[in-house]
């Protein structure tokens, strides 16, 4: 995960979640991956220090927890740059400008100049990151599916030149709950329509009272349409008998006042010992650099020994 800072409830519920299960079940690599976020912030990066605190703070009020897994950051581990530029020797170019996400990007990013090799290459970066570790299986949502394929075709090809030195990574697809912005777009900081991870209890009033809703019921006796309804999609999260608001929505059983109330108090109740939890986090003022100096050295342990294999054959020394 990039560090942006303060994470929102859409990266709660579309991936951390799933990555605290994933801990029981698989032995996990969780990267900060720094070296990305300069593939679009190049121009800006006094922040991603502190930028990278608040997510691991994040990420363990989610319940990431580092004896279970490895919490580390990508450029301590420097291998995976001398990886990325074997991958690139290997990676025909047509790959990458075939790449949705980057055309995507190109044309919705621009406030700044995304034309640099770091842009267009950083799905090989991000193959070096998979395959270092060996990995057997990558948690995505559908729309980094094209990602990992392209990681899938760089190991193929890698390994047909090279023997068989990595496995080809299968997806675990996450399947995570949408949660919409407070104004039914994607949730993203950028919008100024998210809501963080254990968020203040006055922060959720104001934020659920400002929530989208149907336009076209005004009273509480008028029919609605929850389909579209921020609310109701919160409430599909939150509430256990979310199912039934549907019900009561459309045949005008309760009004859009009651129902954010409602919300605000379901939301309240699940953010409380998250908050909670947080605080505790932040009084111990080394804890997030004591778990990343641990993962470093064992991610980088794990890093070096694939290196080493790589080096020899592949420069046969
Ligand atoms: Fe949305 Fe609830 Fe109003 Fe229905 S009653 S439109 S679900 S806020």
């Amino acid at each position: 995960m990039r560090p942006t800072g303060r994470l929102h409830l859409g990266h709660l519920y579309g991936a951390l979640n799933n990555w605290a299960s994933l801990q029981d079940e698989y032995e996990c690599y969780y990267m900060v991956a720094d070296w990305h976020a300069l593939t679009t912030d190049y121009a800006n990066t006094a922040a991603i220090p502190s930028n990278i605190r608040e997510m691991v703070i994040d990420w363990l009020t989610a319940g990431i927890d580092p004896d279970k897994c490895t919490i580390f950051t990508q450029s301590e581990v420097i291998e995976h740059a001398e990886l990325n530029l074997l991958l690139g020797m290997v990676t025909p170019l047509g790959w990458l400008f075939r790449c949705p996400t980057y055309k995507e990007q190109l044309s919705e990013i621009k406030d700044k100049d995304l034309h640099n090799l770091g842009f267009l290459g950083y799905p090989v970066l991000q193959a070096a990151d998979i395959m270092i570790y060996k990995a057997h299986a990558v948690p995505v949502g559908e729309d980094q599916l094209p990602h990992l394929e392209l990681t899938r075709e760089i190991v193929r090809r890698f390994n047909n030149f090279y023997g068989d030195i990595f496995p080809e990574p299968q997806a675990r697809l996450t399947k995570s709950a949408r949660v919409p912005g407070i104004d039914a777009r994607k949730m993203s900081k950028s919008y100024g329509n998210s809501i963080s991870i254990a968020e203040d209890a006055a922060v959720i009033k104001q934020k659920v009272q400002k929530m989208f809703t149907d336009p076209q019921k005004i009273r509480a006796n008028d029919p609605g349409h929850p389909e579209g309804c921020v609310v109701f999609a919160f409430h599909s999260i939150f509430n256990p008998e979310g199912k039934q608001r549907e019900v009561e929505c459309k045949n005008s059983q309760i009004g859009c006042v009651a129902c954010k109330a409602q919300l605000v108090s379901l939301m309240d109740k699940a953010m409380e010992p998250l908050r909670e939890k947080r605080n505790s986090i932040l009084k111990d003022k080394n804890l997030v650099d004591d778990i990343l100096s641990a993962g470093n050295k064992k991610a980088k342990a794990f890093a070096q020994q694939t290196m080493s294999e790589v080096r020899k054959t592949v420069l046969h020394r």
